[in-house]
């Protein structure tokens, strides 16, 4: 299937099993906004304790906050989210479509890639073992034209970027002859700069109204409470204060289904230590994050870094683990090395002294700030992104199949009674009933047993328990596996703990090394 199919085919998927659905469908949907249904709650709840589980349990020095969205305006300004966080917009005449600038260049640089990468296929096939891949990078004339029009084009796309220069960026679009995806014409505007975020006011009467924001992003709420807790925490530095909460951005291109959402989730940790030892840091959070990412078993090859060419002006090193989505690698979560700025921005503007004592050193200093910031939503569509499969079955049938990992699972196990007589049901409920306590189960009595288990399959349940006319003679049941479908009868007092190591996230979390 082409990628393009596999992802609508995804969507579609979500929807069809209860995992995401458009907000607000019964008006038409509103753009860029989702819900999320009873399986998708579930699997979001599940990979935000695999996050908190994994910062929080994991490290002694890092504790959690959760504060609140709305901030006292002055913090925008602070952290220079009112004069500076905004995307160039540029508008095409013709379709009346808006997209970002920047993403419309990073398409093109894409496309050189594609163009690079179909020709080593290509010359692959055909030599064989004989291939020598870096040989035919470094002399196939129609390989170095592509990689010295990408080189180029990458190098002034950084230079207009990091100048601010709109003009340039315009220009950058004409001379690629970039056309607009929908109207095929290359009337565009010029490009503008877009605040992103969302105000509204507080306050009950016209007169004493404050305008505030929703905020872009969760950490300046940890900046801000950076010494509360430190002081009440008795926090010592190298520490870190980890967060999940709503963030709010009037993104604007509303594309790829959750990938980009005017309302999303993040999850963040502010690690702070001491100035001149942030690098050190910055590598271990790399590494560690990646791990976390790599420990899913959704498989290596689909995780890369992409170190960034235009550092935010208080960065001193950023990188992205991006993710192999069905429409290319894409971002899903940023490393960014943010020195002392924000911290150092918040006393200024609050005129309240922000700092550490370290009584090792005997001196006070600001700290400097190591972020990681994944976002739920991207992190939810990369898993089933990574886990959604149509398989071919030996009966000539196809199967969909969520293989996820099971510590995520909506559901652990679902219980079944082979048929809907004969004290089955029964059998299955006091089964259940045991069960319950210990994780999610379900159990459904409706349609063949096949069907049952397809639909177990699709939204990802590791596990199914068939209860028949044995059942009710001997105690035992039949313990159907997710991804392999084998199928072996075990005592009923077995399936505890079966279930309980494999959904495990003790097992999970011991595998980020
Ligand atoms: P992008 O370049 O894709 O707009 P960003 O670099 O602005 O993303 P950050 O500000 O670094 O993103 O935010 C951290 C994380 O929050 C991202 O890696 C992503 O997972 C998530 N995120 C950011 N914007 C959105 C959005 N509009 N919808 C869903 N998730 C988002």
């Amino acid at each position: 299937m082409a990628q393009e199919d596999v992802f609508k085919a995804l969507v579609s998927h979500c929807k069809e099993y209860g995992f995401i659905f458009p907000s607000s469908e019964i008006y038409g949907g509103l753009a860029a906004v989702y819900d999320y249904g009873q399986n998708g709650v579930e699997l979001k709840n599940n990979i935000k304790k695999y996050w908190w589980d994994a910062m929080t349990m994991l490290h002694q020095n890092i504790v959690g906050v959760d504060a609140a969205i709305f901030m006292d305006p002055t913090t925008w300004k602070a952290s220079g989210h009112v004069d500076a966080f905004n995307d160039p917009l540029i508008d095409n005449r013709d379709s009346k479509k808006r997209y970002r600038a920047d993403v419309l260049i990073e398409d093109q640089l894409a496309k050189y890639d594609e163009k690079i990468n179909k020709e080593v296929e290509k010359a692959a096939k055909k030599f064989g073992e004989a291939f020598d891949k870096e040989k035919f990078l470094e002399t196939n004339p129609r390989v170095q034209e592509n990689v010295q029009k990408r080189d180029a084009l990458h190098a002034r796309f950084a230079k207009a970027l990091n100048d601010n220069n709109l003009d340039e960026l315009k220009q950058i679009i004409l001379d690629e002859e970039i056309v607009c995806p929908v109207s095929g014409t290359r009337n565009w505007t010029d490009v503008k700069q877009f605040n992103l975020m969302f105000k509204t006011q507080i306050g009950a009467s016209a007169d004493n109204t404050m305008d505030v924001y929703l905020r872009p992003e969760t950490c300046q709420g940890i900046f801000t409470n950076f010494l509360n807790v430190q002081k009440t925490g008795r926090m010592k530095i190298p520490f870190g204060i980890a967060q999940i909460g709503k963030a709010f951005r009037n993104e604007i291109v509303a594309r790829q289904f959750i990938f980009r959402m005017r309302e999303f989730e993040q999850m963040e940790m502010q690690f702070f230590c001491k100035p001149g030892t942030e690098m050190e840091w910055f590598k271990h959070w790399k590494a560690f994050r990646m791990n976390w990412h790599k420990a899913l078993g959704l498989g290596d090859a689909k995780y890369r870094y992409h170190d960034h060419d235009k550092l935010a002006h208080y960065a001193n090193a950023a990188t992205d683990i991006e993710f192999e989505m069905p429409f290319g690698f894409k971002e899903v979560e940023g490393i960014h090395s943010r020195t002392n700025w924000d911290l150092s921005r918040h006393a200024q503007f609050s005129g309240k002294k922000i700092e550490y004592f370290d009584s090792e050193e005997n001196k006070s200093y600001v700290p400097y700030v190591i972020e990681t910031s994944i976002g739920v939503d991207r992190m939810f569509l990369s898993i089933m992104a990574g886990c959604y499969k149509e398989e071919q079955l030996e009966n000539g049938e196809t199967r969909v199949v969520l293989a996820l990992p099971a510590a995520l699972a909506p559901v652990k196990c679902a219980v079944l009674p082979l048929l809907k007589k004969d004290g089955l049901p029964e059998k299955a409920a006091e089964i259940m009933n045991d069960l319950k306590f210990d994780f999610r189960c379900v159990s459904e009595d409706k349609d063949t047993i096949g069907k049952r288990y397809r639909r177990q399959d699709a939204i990802g349940t590791p596990f199914c328990i068939t209860v028949d006319h044995q059942t009710l003679e001997d105690n035992t049941v039949t313990i159907r596996y997710r991804d392999t479908m084998a199928q072996e009868r075990i005592a009923v007092d077995k399936i505890r703990d079966i279930v309980m190591k494999e959904i495990s996230y003790k097992e999970l979390l011991k595998k980020i090394q």
